[in-house]
């Protein structure tokens, strides 16, 4: 046997899992299908040698396991600017607009507390509950909004039970919006990553499995790998895409194929100054039409820029267009919502995540289909010694950079409790 484990997938998932385990002494090693850490943490850097975050970047105090792992590698923490208004597009009556915002809060929490054992709730897609709703129009339209912007799909096609067990897992009270790194969230994934040393393996695309009662041999771009266990740190999608020997049971092939990815194109836009600020306004811009849109402050010391999303169908219809018409319509619909300085960008880095190649896209993967509410226990509980983990199985904060952390803690210490002697 070549090794204990096998971790496959440097994302922050991975990256935990594999220092958790070199930890506790166990023969680790973690293969990375790119030639970078971080998965979909991932950083750009405009021609002045300013990096920034293109992936997965904020998170809050509510999400301990990110908070401590920044302050560990020392990393400076920026409060993103939330002063002064929100911005909607097109405008709302300032009354009104906070009247859909408390609104779309309450839907929220009644779709958390609904009782997912209702067989009825388990026919329902995300759409066909919210159309259920006894709400204003615009409320109902705000939610499926927020539902589009978080999960990156059309609210038709997610899974209304799925919809409401991922999102009581998702606990903050403070805005996930509130902080990021200053020195990127991708550079933090570099610090886990140095850790490793030599049991990190760069440029590794794992494509086969073959399971046996001795263990796992791993099939990589440069030849075979074999290890007592393997972690398939990957989103379910990209676990999906590898190839079995035997195949996997009925139940997991089931639960595998019930996911789709998210669909999220993420612009890094540069100004010479926080231009929205002069007229008090925070710099969050909501659009209702397009759906799809959403802006935000994330200048810092030396930096100004708004980051931009384009997400579920949106992201879809644009990322079958040229790159630089996406760049003039968002300048636009900027230059509509905040004011004319939107025009004199000083630059734009945009990261289409659409179809990519190592997640097949973003934030996270979802499940569509209505009969798979036992999707994500099959894959956690996966089958020994071939584990499944990555964001989106995390018990808190799934499809965040935070569920990555602790799915990664969560498979290091199951892997433990079955390594011999331990
Ligand atoms: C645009 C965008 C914005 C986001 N914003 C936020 C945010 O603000 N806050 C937040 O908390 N989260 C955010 N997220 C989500 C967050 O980035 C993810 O939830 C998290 O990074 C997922 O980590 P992971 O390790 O589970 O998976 P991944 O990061 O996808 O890691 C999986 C790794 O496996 C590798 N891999 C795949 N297949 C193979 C193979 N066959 N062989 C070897 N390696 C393979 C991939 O290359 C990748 O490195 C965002 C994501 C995106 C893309």
């Amino acid at each position: 046997m070549d090794y204990d484990v096998i971790v496959v997938g440097a994302g922050f998932t991975g990256l935990t899992a594999a220092t958790q385990l070199m930890k506790a002494g166990v023969n680790v090693v973690l293969l990375e299908a790119q030639e970078r850490v971080g998965g979909r943490v991932e950083a750009q850097v405009f021609e002045d040698g300013t990096a920034v975050d293109a992936g997965g970047q904020f998170f809050c105090r509510d999400m301990p396991e990110v908070v401590s792992l920044a302050r560990e590698f020392g990393r400076t923490f920026v409060k993103t600017y939330a002063e002064g208004d929100t911005t909607y597009f097109p405008e709302v009556p300032r009354g009104r607009a906070e009247a859909i915002w408390n609104g779309v809060d309450a839907l929220r929490e009644t779709m958390i507390a609904s009782d997912l054992s209702d067989p009825a709730l388990r026919t329902l897609t995300a759409y066909d509950w919210a159309q259920r709703q006894p709400v204003e129009d615009d409320i109902r339209q705000g939610f499926l909004r927020m539902v589009t912007g978080l999960w990156c799909r059309a609210p038709e096609e997610i899974a209304f039970t799925y919809l409401a067990a991922n999102d009581r897992r998702i606990t903050n009270t403070t805005s996930e919006l509130e902080l990021f790194l200053a020195g990127t969230m991708h550079a933090l994934a570099d610090d886990l990553a140095a850790t490793l040393g030599d049991r990190l393996r760069l440029g590794m695309p794992v494509t086969e499995l073959a399971i046996s009662g001795d263990g796992v041999t791993l099939m990589t771009g440069t030849g075979k790998m074999t290890a007592a266990q393997v972690v398939l740190a990957v989103p379910p999608i990209m676990a999906r895409r590898l190839s079995y020997a035997p195949a996997l049971p009925p139940h997991l092939t089931r639960a595998l194929d019930a996911w789709i990815p998210g669909m999220v194109i993420k612009l890094n836009i540069r100004f010479e100054r926080p231009f929205w600020r002069d007229r008090d306004l925070s710099g969050m811009t909501m659009w209702n039409d397009p759906q799809g849109l959403f802006a935000c402050d994330a200048s810092r010391d030396g930096y100004a820029g708004l980051i931009v999303f384009v997400s579920g169908p949106l992201a879809a219809t644009w990322h079958d267009k040229p790159a630089r018409e996406l760049e003039t319509f968002v300048i636009e619909k900027l230059a509509e919502a905040l004011g004319e300085e939107a025009r004199h960008s000083l630059g734009i880095r945009m990261r289409d995540w659409v179809d990519d190649r190592w997640s097949d896209g973003a934030y996270s993967d979802v499940i569509t289909s209505l009969d798979a509410t036992d999707a994500e226990a099959t894959m956690t509980t996966g089958m020994p010694p071939v584990h499944f983990a990555s964001s989106e199985l995390s018990p808190s904060f799934p499809g965040y950079v935070e569920g990555a952390i602790v799915a990664g803690k969560q498979v290091a210490a199951k892997v433990l409790k079955l390594s011999p002697g331990r």
